[in-house]
């Protein structure tokens, strides 16, 4: 066997740093990211308007191009979300309808306060075989008159329209040509192939993407944007974006941390450091600011909940972990043996050195979290140092890790309808389980004991007993999420309350409290006031 020859083949890509980019060769791409939409059709992900207000304000400094923020004619919620979310950001705000003039009116209704360039309404209609015949029962012809009326409707509200053909890449391409076309004709000004049910692959993005330029003379142009929208459900989310943008087309969407319907959508800050650590392969220029990617994702997993898994990349808990001693060894050599990228560049702090005790001061305090990015209002500060000495009594040593999941206990927007004041816990191998919980609502303290099969469960039947709502729980999970045996606990749960399903979790050094803590943050997610 001998090599190849070396003479043939490109240089190899190196990452870290990147070549600097060429800005003039590099063709501008936009980001449209869905979190608070498409994501927010994971289970449990609901979130509070104040909520998605937070998570957008974090999107736009992160510099997405358009903020989904919402399906207005869904809720009441949605069409507050999207109002407000209009208000607290400078990007491109959409709102999403159907082919129904309601849906229509209610988005563009939603989206009214905003000046004209910000505003997008993004109307969408199944054209596959498997929506037009199972799902909505039109016939082609009729799904094509539809699209042509709901987007002269919503041009006719709303400056600037996307139509989507849903489940697109299992649609007939020439059908699909028809549909996109009466869709330019009725004045939409951007389209987007959908892989609604993520079986695409990449090589399938540059013919259909030709074809339709082929066909549409507004897409060869450039006149009109074409969107990818691609699902993960073969874990091939992130390539196929990249692909389609290879492709030509104009914008991909994306969610953070890939959260989304099934098995996700494309994940932002996977397909922002493919594009960045590969310009040679990719030459496309986006307005994101990488050092802001790792704390959107916490701040997307803290308030929905859902925490991505310790093997994502980018931005999963060991995405930076070196565990064979041989790894370690060449790391400490040079980081580049075995690592694509820094830490720092996606805003993540470095791997854990040990950091505050007990003994430090409330100058350290403040200085550790400025070395972190955080700044508070006095108030909220003492608040924050308050518990940090609490926990630095229970724990040794606070990790940053302890102090990030304080700071988002701190920022929790739920509004206390039931505080726990104490809770006592009997169990031995032997014999059942009793909890005694005592919680405070309005001034009033309320006491209840019950049995269960295990601690947690009876504590959780002894809050039913105060709270006079049965809680079915429907997932439960406890994770360490900091480092030691005296780690955080933290307990992640969905549970239903009278129908509504609500996500919620908590942290502790003791996990039967993080589970009790968590399971009263859904109580009071279920019971705060719409
Ligand atoms: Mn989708």
């Amino acid at each position: 066997m001998h090599a190849p020859d070396s003479s043939q083949l490109p240089p190899p890509p190196m990452a870290i740093p990147p070549p600097p980019p060429a800005q003039a060769t590099l063709r501008t791409v936009r980001i449209f990211d869905t979190t608070l939409r498409d994501g927010e059709q994971c289970p449990g992900a609901t979130l509070f308007p104040t909520e998605k207000v937070r998570i957008a304000r974090q999107l736009d400094r992160l510099g997405v191009d358009i903020i989904e923020a919402g399906f207005p004619s869904s809720s009441q919620d949605d069409r507050e979300a999207v109002r407000r979310i209009g208000e607290a950001v400078g990007c491109q705000v959409a709102a999403l309808a159907r082919c129904v003039p309601d849906d229509i009116r209610a988005a563009a209704d939603s989206l009214s306060g905003l000046p004209e360039e910000r505003r997008v309404l993004h109307v969408f209609l199944g054209t596959s075989v498997f929506q037009l015949q199972y799902k909505l029962r039109l016939s082609q012809a009729e799904a094509l008159r539809l699209v042509a009326e709901s987007v002269a409707q919503a041009r006719s509200l709303c400056p600037h329209v996307l139509f989507s053909a849903e489940d697109a890449m299992r649609t007939d391409p020439a059908y699909l040509v028809d549909v996109l076309s009466a869709a330019v004709a009725s004045g939409a000004q951007a389209l987007t192939i959908p892989d609604t049910v993520g079986l695409a692959i990449p090589a399938d993005f540059a013919p259909l993407v030709s074809f339709l330029r082929s066909r549409i003379p507004e897409l060869a142009s450039g006149a009109v944007g074409l969107h990818a929208h691609c699902h993960n459900d073969l874990g091939l989310a992130t390539a196929n974006s990249l692909a389609a943008l290879a492709a030509g087309c104009t914008a991909v969407h994306v969610t953070v941390n890939g959260i989304g319907e099934r098995a996700g959508n494309c994940p932002l800050e996977e397909l922002a450091m493919a594009l960045r650590l590969r310009p040679d392969a990719y030459p496309f220029a986006t307005r994101l600011r990488p050092s802001e990617l790792y704390p959107t994702s916490r701040l997307v997993s803290s308030l929905t909940a859902i925490l991505p898994q310790p093997h994502k990349p980018v931005v999963g808990a060991n995405a930076f972990a070196h565990e064979a001693g041989i790894h370690q060894d060449g790391l400490l050599k040079e980081p580049r043996t075995y690592q694509i990228m820094e830490p720092a560049t996606i805003g993540r702090p470095g791997r854990a050195e040990l950091v505050l005790g007990r003994h430090s001061g409330r100058a350290g305090f403040i200085d550790h979290l400025t070395r972190l990015g955080i700044s508070l209002p006095p108030d909220r500060l003492q608040d924050l140092y308050a518990s940090f000495q609490e926990l630095a009594e229970k724990k040794r040593i606070v990790y940053d890790d302890d102090l990030l999941e304080l700071l988002r206990e701190h920022s929790n927007a739920v509004p206390a309808v039931y505080v726990l004041r104490s809770l006592a816990i009997s169990a031995a191998t032997n014999g059942t389980p009793q909890a005694t919980v005592v919680l405070e609502n309005d001034g009033q303290t309320f006491t209840a004991a019950a049995p269960g099969n295990g601690p947690v469960d009876a504590a959780f039947h002894a809050i039913d007993h105060i709270s006079g709502l049965v809680g079915e729980l429907h997932s439960f999970t406890i994770n360490a999420v900091t480092r030691g045996h005296d780690a955080l606990g933290e307990a992640s749960l969905t549970v239903s309350f009278a129908n509504h399903t609500v996500a919620a979790k908590a942290s502790d050094t003791d996990i039967v409290t993080a589970s009790v803590k968590a399971y009263l943050n859904a109580l009071n997610r279920a019971l705060a006031p719409r």
